[in-house]
């Protein structure tokens, strides 16, 4: 199949080795008012070395959901930059904040109140890893590669399948494998899921910010590659009705005392905070996450809070081989595939080391 946008991408490999003058491109990313993606470019004159030499720059938020048609303008401030696997050389893709044009951060800007957790709680050297699951379509929305009008087999061989029939566009995870070590991204692994045509990728473990910003740029790389493939993305939660797996954000947390022999004490006292706001980090772990956290389908009720050694039926899962070594890190399931991970990973600071003055994830993940 070929993509509905570049029919014959082949073709652009020979624009793309021409020298360019000494000028780099940067694409500029950001979150948009749905939570999806949006990109532009914009020439450079020099090489970047440092994320303090890209410029701010602006979009027409009212195309967005993002700002009202009367007061559109909407500030890009660059937070993190990777290099571009498509334009390669010295192009780069660049991670933006946004903010209004009164000074304060948008709506869907949470990376500046998670920043602030972060910063507030350095000295905790807290690391995540996320498992983003998705689920693949084709350009008429069925999924991708099942019979038309018909299912596969039930689940059961697709889980880290190998072989026809067994797995799902594995050139498309292939290139964004590559895609994501070329720019830097701390990709941890890939695998294909318990419903046919859904994936995992892992990213991490990354420091405090870095998680969101790797996280954010690893699913637009995954967006941009699939486009050339003429593949949809969804990270809906509970993208089929049915006994179909749904797609998670697992998010793996540790801080340094947590990573240090006799951590499991930090671990069980992270367990316990995080079990007295069960709702209010149900509330930013993403949209129609109530169709997936059924208790079926390896997930906990949505309803109450659980934790387990090994029980991946558990709202929190504590791995076999930490509970052994007594020591390491603990496993959120409840984060749904659709999360803003700065909101995740941000209420998950502020749960496990507790509130700074002037910054209320809950609230945030409200802000209109
Ligand atoms: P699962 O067994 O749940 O499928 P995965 O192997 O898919 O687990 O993902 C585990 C994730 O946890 C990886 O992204 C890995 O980098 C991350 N991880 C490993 N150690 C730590 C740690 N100490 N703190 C935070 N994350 C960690
Ligand atoms: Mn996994
Ligand atoms: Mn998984
Ligand atoms: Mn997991």
């Amino acid at each position: 199949m070929s993509s509905t946008v570049v029919s014959k991408s082949g073709n652009l490999a020979r624009y793309l080795s021409l020298p360019t003058n000494g000028k780099i491109i940067a694409e500029y990313v950001w979150i948009d008012g749905a939570n999806g993606l949006r990109s532009k470019a914009r020439t450079l004159d020099a090489k970047v070395t440092d994320v303090s030499e890209l410029p701010e720059w602006n979009f027409d938020g009212s195309s967005t959901e993002q700002a009202p048609g009367h007061d559109s303008d909407v500030y890009l401030r660059p937070a993190a930059f990777f290099p571009d696997p498509f334009r390669r050389g010295d192009h780069i893709i660049v991670m933006c904040e946004t903010w209004n044009s009164d000074g304060t951060p948008n709506k869907r800007n949470h990376r500046f109140a998670a920043n602030k957790l972060f910063e507030a709680h350095a000295d905790a050297e807290i690391w995540f890893g996320i498992e983003q699951e998705y689920t693949l379509f084709d350009e008429f929305g069925n999924v991708y590669g099942w019979p038309k009008g018909g299912f596969p087999g039930p689940q059961g061989p697709y889980y880290c399948g190998v072989g026809t029939g067994k797995v799902y566009a594995r050139d498309v995870i292939e290139a964004h494998y590559f895609a994501c070590l070329y720019a830097g991204i701390n990709i941890s692994g890939i695998n294909a899921e318990v419903m046919p045509s859904q994936w995992e990728f892992q990213v991490g473990p990354s420091l405090g910010i870095s998680m969101g910003d790797q996280l954010w740029m690893a699913r637009f790389f995954l967006e941009r590659i699939a486009e050339d493939f003429g593949i949809k993305v969804s990270f809906h939660p509970k993208p089929l009705q049915g006994d179909w797996n749904g797609a998670g954000c697992h998010t793996n947390v540790s801080t340094a005392e947590m990573r240090e022999p006799g951590g499991m004490k930090a671990i069980e006292a992270a367990i316990e905070k995080l079990s007295t706001r069960h709702a209010e980090h149900i509330a930013l772990y993403g949209e129609d996450n109530d169709m997936r956290l059924t208790g079926k389908h390896e997930t906990a009720s949505i309803a109450k809070f659980s934790y387990g050694v090994a029980n991946r039926g558990c709202s929190v899962r504590i791995p076999r081989s930490v509970a052994a070594a007594g020591y390491g890190y603990f496993e959120d399931r409840r984060p749904a595939s659709n999360i803003d991970p700065y909101l995740v990973t941000g209420i998950m600071v502020e749960t496990v080391c507790g509130k700074i003055e002037g910054v209320d994830m809950y609230a945030e993940g409200h802000r209109e």
